[in-house]
């Protein structure tokens, strides 16, 4: 079976991957605004500042969007179908994708409370995920 494809670890991502290899979520924030910015990106996408920190986020959000995989566009993922790609809203603002374990995918609302979880795939890679969270 074919290998599922990971992300490259470039020197502008690798606070991110160090950090989720460490159960943290981290995500840049502007040093100018103070707004968190996700995808990596090297300028502020509201004031075009340089000028960020890497800074641990709740890893909390909720599902903005999703959709249920049921064609197979990837050999690697053959065995998984079907299966779900979400749109995370973090509560700190920035939008992410992922997909939500523990949960049948008939299940998945939109405004479904979630919190990150991570898998570790390889040495150097973990993957955030999200489950369900109770009580939100
Ligand atoms: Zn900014």
């Amino acid at each position: 079976m074919a290998d599922k494809p990971l992300p490259t670890i470039t020197d502008e991502n690798r606070p991110f991957w160090e950090a989720t290899r460490h159960g943290e979520l981290r995500l840049q924030r502007c040093r100018q605004c103070d707004r968190y910015r996700y995808p990596i990106a090297a300028s502020c996408p509201r004031c075009l500042s340089l000028d960020a920190e890497w800074a641990a986020v709740s890893g909390r959000g909720r599902v903005f969007s999703y959709v249920v995989f049921h064609q197979v566009y990837h050999q690697a993922f053959k065995d998984d179908v079907p299966y779900n790609v979400v749109l995370v809203r973090l509560d700190e603002g920035p939008f992410m994708f992922s997909n939500v374990v523990g949960v049948g995918n008939e299940q998945l609302r939109c405004d479904m409370p979630v919190t990150v979880v991570f898998e570790r795939v390889t040495d150097e890679v973990t993957l955030p995920r999200f489950r369900p969270e109770d009580n939100r």
